[in-house]
């Protein structure tokens, strides 16, 4: 097993192989791609075949059911990273691990990505769901991205067309796939952003599930967003612990010990036990708040 991508043992593997929930059935095909020029190739063939496909890339935020996909499955992920700087801008693809990104600009003392130290999951992911952390996020220093469609055409965009917001990107709400990325290279202090990277590494060393060992997809609930410009962010986090949440259990589902919105997996825990919990958490927080917290891990597949 690779360290950053799961690597298959079958041709069609298992969505469990796939994803850092490590639960999920099969799919119908499952196509590895790792640059770009493989992912053209492959898009159009399937297009040429008339064949749909659903795209992963790191696996790190999805909850696929237990009878998994009736589909092809292509994913775009590469553990060699692919990053290069260009006058002011960094230049990656999106296959690139996030935390190669990170790392990369934090040797090369560029500002801005060391909030997404540690994040698992490909910078096309990162893009799509519009990653981050601690108050910053990936969109805030794209300029613009190269996208695939599903007929394989591809098109430049500036960042302004994705309409980033929390946690949201466009390309939620379309089948684009983001092929590479141009991103600000502010020039920052070396030592400084060395200092913040091993900072939030220890956070999330502390705070979260090593995901290599134990199977989650990190926070599942998205924070509230405040109602008005004078307030912050509320982490879903506080909410759940304050209702309870950490004292749910259902199957081999559990929230986190350390932090009530990662659910993680124990051993034969199954789709099903995940929604199942998730369900519950949310309806504890509703219960004694009165609101209903809004999934962040995307479901794929049939819960029936
Ligand atoms: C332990 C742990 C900690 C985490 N911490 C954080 C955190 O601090 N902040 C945070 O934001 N997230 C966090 N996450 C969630 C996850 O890592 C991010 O959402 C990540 O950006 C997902 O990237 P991925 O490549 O794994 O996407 P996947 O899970 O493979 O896919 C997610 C979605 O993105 C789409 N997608 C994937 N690649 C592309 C592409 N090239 N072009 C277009 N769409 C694409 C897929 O179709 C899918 O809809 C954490 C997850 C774990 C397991």
């Amino acid at each position: 097993m690779s360290s950053k991508f799961q690597v298959p043992g079958s041709k069609s593997p298992r969505f469990a192989d796939l994803t850092t929930f490590r639960i999920g059935g099969p799919c119908r095909e499952f196509i590895d791609c790792k640059t770009a020029d493989e992912l053209g190739a492959a898009v159009r063939e399937l297009a040429a075949r008339n064949e749909n496909f659903f795209l992963i890339g790191g696996g790190s935020n999805l909850l696929v059911s237990d009878r998994g996909l009736d589909s092809v499955v292509v994913r775009f992920a590469n553990s060699e990273p692919e990053i290069r700087i260009e006058n002011d801008e960094i230049i990656v693809s999106a296959a690139t691990a996030l935390d190669d990104l990170a790392r990369f600009s934090v040797e090369n003392g560029i500002a801005g990505f060391a909030c997404c130290s540690g994040i698992p999951g490909t910078v096309g992911g990162a893009i799509a769901g519009n990653a981050g952390a601690f108050g910053e996020q990936i969109g805030d220093l794209l300029i613009s991205v190269s996208l695939l469609d599903h007929r394989g055409g591809e098109r430049i965009v500036a960042a302004g067309e994705l309409g980033f917001a929390y946690r949201h990107s466009r390309l939620q709400e379309t089948s684009d796939i983001v092929l590479s990325a141009r991103l600000r290279a502010a020039r920052g202090d070396a030592g400084a952003l060395r200092a913040r990277r091993d900072e939030i590494m220890a956070i999330r060393v502390a705070k979260h599930p090593d995901w290599h060992v134990t199977p989650t997809a990190g926070s599942f609930f998205k924070n509230i967003e405040p109602t008005s410009k004078a307030e912050r962010r509320q982490a879903a986090g506080w909410f759940l612990e304050q209702a309870g949440a950490k004292n749910l259990r259902v199957g081999g589902a559990r929230p986190f010990d350390k932090h009530a919105n990662i659910i993680v997996a124990d051993p034969g825990c199954t789709a099903r036990d995940v929604l199942e919990l998730s369900k519950q958490m949310a309806a504890l927080v509703r219960g004694k708040f009165g609101f209903d917290l809004q999934r962040e891990v995307r479901l794929v597949g049939d819960f029936g």
